[in-house]
């Protein structure tokens, strides 16, 4: 079967769920039998998120290979439970890197360089590279974005110009547009969707579907008005009212006929009928009312609620499988150590200090792990996170308050976490950590190796320190566990303090491969820690699904 793409635009605002609807289209296509993968096409100059504050882009997603990409494709990769790679995230400068180095090294011969047809060019290419390096047979791109945007036109025209290129019926575009809601009068409106496609349309394309999101629900009128107005079929408008529960997002677009309308119009027949069983197990596992954990998040990003969208979203598969309600409580790492915030540490039954950089909040988050550890509260450290539970161990045994990451004090005289030799010479910021997949030994007998039940696993890395090994035997004697390694022995991946119920970090970023369907062991451990603290007893357990991918 040839290829076939499918390309998602966004008109009026951002922000209105264009990626989940992509992410939740994959699903369905998935559902049927088909190999999908998601390419997020993102308009900025940068190479990539990576050196992006969390508070310009919200978090960096991390995939097997070690590109450091945007946040949706956490989504995507949760949503169809796929493992995407490199290729599936392409910005404007990756893409104008690219040309002008070969530009550079006389490739053109001579040639005046444009944006049509060498930058165009240069997009197309990487849309191909997708179903080439995943083996996906149905491709989705979304554009970063809504139309009109100046950024976005070289993406979109690239876009437009496949239709010819590998056939109209290998190619289907889906506009997702918002209809504002009028209070005074009380009713929706279509006008700014009518001028977005009217705006697509005036760049080449023509949708051939509309997603319509609201906050309130959208009545038959509508959908008529919209697709008499931006001549799409009624059935390919497709209403989609705002629901709290993400995951039954593919539920509602299966209901409302996407999924067939898609076989039809993109001559496909279903290979396999879809099977909702277990989706509909968890969003109605969300929707039935449960005894709340109170878990609290200390990061110094907090006002940005997407800068640990992974965190969350691991959290909440965990807490869905054990049949509670996260209660998850935003604390200020930066607060905390000016004394406020406490009250609500304190309320918790589990304290979780995910990743970061740079050393604002970095004593509030040490202080966090101290008073989880002396309180013996389930404490779940994500890299910065278990870096700064080292480091009030260190503190600790060392009877030495200097103690630290030489990222924060370059002339500590206990650098417990440090930079590897090989790292010492690296100036450039972009990409240049240990990124991606690595693989890590349990030692048995551990909660680490408990919780996995496997003794290998491979986890995605984002950091630059390590703990120094210089101080391995020192904390060992004192009660930490190192329970994940390297299997070279010679970087610490997991510790845990055999004195405490749970306290457990990862140099890692286990929230990067947690799934709706199979929550990740460590967070499910970490999760049950918390139930035992809140008293709560684990009555509805839904079972992990199998899946050979997780390590
Ligand atoms: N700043 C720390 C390091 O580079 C931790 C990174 C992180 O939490 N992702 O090692």
């Amino acid at each position: 079967m040839p290829t076939k793409y499918l390309f998602f635009t966004g008109g009026v605002v951002s922000s209105v769920g264009k990626g989940v609807t992509a992410a939740a289209v994959g699903r369905l296509l998935k559902e049927r039998g088909f190999k999908v993968a998601v390419q997020k096409l993102d308009p900025y100059i940068n190479v990539d998120p990576g050196t992006m504050s969390p508070y310009q882009h919200g978090e960096v997603f991390v995939l097997d290979d070690g590109a450091e990409t945007d946040l949706d494709l956490g989504h995507y990769e949760r949503f169809i439970d796929v493992r995407l790679n490199r290729v599936c995230n392409v910005t404007t400068g990756q893409v104008y890197a690219e040309v002008i180095g070969k530009e550079r090294r006389g490739d053109y011969l001579g040639g005046t360089i444009q944006v049509i047809p060498h930058i165009t060019n240069e997009i197309k290419r990487r849309v191909g590279l997708v179903p080439r390096s995943t083996g996906a047979e149905i491709v989705l791109v979304e554009v970063g974005g809504t139309v009109g945007d100046i950024e976005s036109l070289p993406f979109l025209e690239a876009l437009r110009q496949m239709r010819s290129d590998v056939g109209r019926e290998n190619t289907f575009y889906i506009h997702v547009t918002w209809l504002p809601y009028i209070g005074a009068t009380c009713e929706l409106k279509t006008k700014p969707t009518q001028h977005s496609v009217r705006e697509l349309r005036s760049i080449g394309i023509s949708p051939d579907m509309i997603v319509a999101r609201s906050d309130t629900p959208i009545d038959d009128s509508i959908r008529d008005k919209i697709a008499l107005f931006c001549d799409v079929e009624k059935r390919a408008v497709v209403p989609m009212v705002t629901t709290p529960i993400l995951l039954e997002v593919p539920l509602l677009l299966e209901q409302a006929g996407v999924g067939d309308y898609l076989m039809q119009r993109l001559g496909l027949v279903e290979r396999t009928q879809p099977n909702w069983t277990g989706l509909k197990q968890l969003v109605d596992e969300v929707r039935r009312p449960k005894p709340s954990v109170k878990v609290a998040l200390v990061g110094k990003y907090v006002e940005l609620h997407d800068a640990y969208i992974s965190v969350c979203e691991a959290l909440k598969h965990a807490a869905l499988h054990l049949g509670v309600e996260l209660d998850l409580q935003w604390v200020h790492s930066a607060e905390i150590e000016k004394g406020k915030g406490w009250d609500t540490l304190r309320a918790a039954d589990g304290v979780i200090v995910p990743g970061g950089f740079g050393s604002r909040g970095i004593e509030g988050k040490i202080q966090a792990a101290h008073y989880a550890r002396t309180n013996k509260v389930p404490y779940l450290g994500l890299c910065l996170g278990m870096q700064a539970m080292v480091i009030d161990f260190a503190r600790d045994i060392l009877d030495d308050e200097g103690a630290n990451s030489t990222e924060f004090d370059r002339a500590t005289q206990h650098p417990v976490i440090d930079l590897m030799p090989d790292q010492k010479d690296i100036t450039d910021l972009g990409g240049t950590m240990r990124l991606g997949l690595y693989p890590c030994k349990l030692e048995s007998g551990t909660i680490a190796a408990h919780a996995y039940q496997v003794p290998l696993v491979n986890e995605r890395h984002r950091h630059r320190f390590e703990l120094n090994n210089a101080y391995r035997s020192l904390l060992e004697a004192n009660g930490m566990c190192f329970s994940g390694v390297s299997p070279d022995n010679r970087l610490v991946e997991i510790a845990e303090l055999a004195d405490h119920p749970f306290m457990l970090g990862t140099q890692f970023h286990p929230e990067f491969l947690s799934r709706p369907n199979r929550p990740h062991p460590l967070f499910l451990a970490f999760m049950k820690a918390v139930c035992e603290r809140a008293g709560i007893p684990i009555e509805h357990y839904i079972p992990v699904e199998e899946n050979a991918e997780q390590v």
